[in-house]
């Protein structure tokens, strides 16, 4: 089986984000880049299933700047076989729409079983790339799921509903995405970050993937203005004399939040 886990660099979770006011882009420089957590997650389900049928090949695939390598590096120390790498000037400030096309046709090169992504990512909290990816490559998508379990040519697992569980599945190849319910990801050991000097890393752009950033023709997002987040104002404070209930019903109905 071949499985390809989509994992993304982003600025450190725990480090301070900034907003580069001039480009409307995440000022990468601000902190220390990281292989998103959820997709480390994404790769972890890869890899059990690996540890469990050694017939499967586990590939990472990221768009990221070409600074990005020892971050991708980091997935094949933790066990994946090999590493793919879109990586073209081109796509600096990619919408969802761009990346979803680039991504997809990545992952068309490969002929892959089932695709593994994370559900959300920590920095650009889209949350639409995996049904994007669905929809490019006419696979069925599985999202959400809080287990996952791969059997005779199907990916089944449990989803997370308001009130309580789903079961569901989908004939493979098919397109899933965890959520951070799944374990956390094995750390790489040093025999692993070793093997991941010799394991195969491609290193590919927008010509390889015979695309154009710059096509007229299909829909991109258009960056209109940039702004910072206003700081957060005092809030009211409702002091109880008495009528304190009163006065926040009064103040939950002046603000519509009732
Ligand atoms: C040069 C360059 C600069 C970039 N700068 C930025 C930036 O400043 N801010 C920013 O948010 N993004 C940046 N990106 C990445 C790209 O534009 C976003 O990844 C994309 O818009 C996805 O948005 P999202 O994170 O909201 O997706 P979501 O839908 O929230 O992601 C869900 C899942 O999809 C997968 N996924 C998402 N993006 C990628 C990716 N790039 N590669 C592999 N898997 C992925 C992961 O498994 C992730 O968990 C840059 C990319 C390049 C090449």
């Amino acid at each position: 089986m071949k499985i390809a886990v989509l994992v993304k660099e982003v600025p450190d979770t725990y480090g301070d984000r900034k907003l580069n006011l001039e480009t409307g882009l995440a000022d990468r420089g601000a902190s220390e880049a990281v292989l998103d957590e959820i997709g480390e997650r994404a790769l972890e389900v890869a890899l059990t299933q690996k540890d469990s049928d050694g017939d499967t090949e586990v590939t990472v695939i990221s768009m990221a700047p070409d600074t990005a390598t020892a971050t991708i590096r980091k997935g094949l120390a933790m066990g994946a076989d090999n590493a793919v790498h879109v990586a073209d000037e081109g796509l600096a400030g990619a919408d969802l729409g761009l990346t979803a096309e680039v991504l997809a046709a990545a992952l068309r090169r490969g002929e892959f079983d089932l695709v593994v992504t994370g559900n959300v990512s920590t920095d650009g909290n889209g949350g639409m790339m995996p049904a994007m990816l669905a929809e490019h490559l006419d696979y069925p998508h599985v999202t959400g799921l809080t287990t996952v379990e791969l059997t005779d040519g199907k990916v089944s697992g449990t989803r997370a509903v308001e009130g309580g569980k789903q079961q569901v599945s989908a004939e493979l190849p098919a397109v899933i995405s965890i959520t951070e319910a799944l374990p956390e990801a094995r750390f790489p050991n040093f025999k692993g970050i070793m093997a991941a000097k010799k394991k195969p890393f491609e290193v590919i752009s927008l010509s390889d993937l015979d695309i154009d950033a710059e096509d007229q023709s299909v829909a991109r997002s258009i960056m209109v203005t940039v702004a910072e987040k206003p700081p957060r104002e005092a809030g009211e404070k409702v002091v109880d004399e008495g009528n304190g209930g009163v006065e926040l019903a009064e103040y939950l109905t002046k603000n519509r939040l009732a």
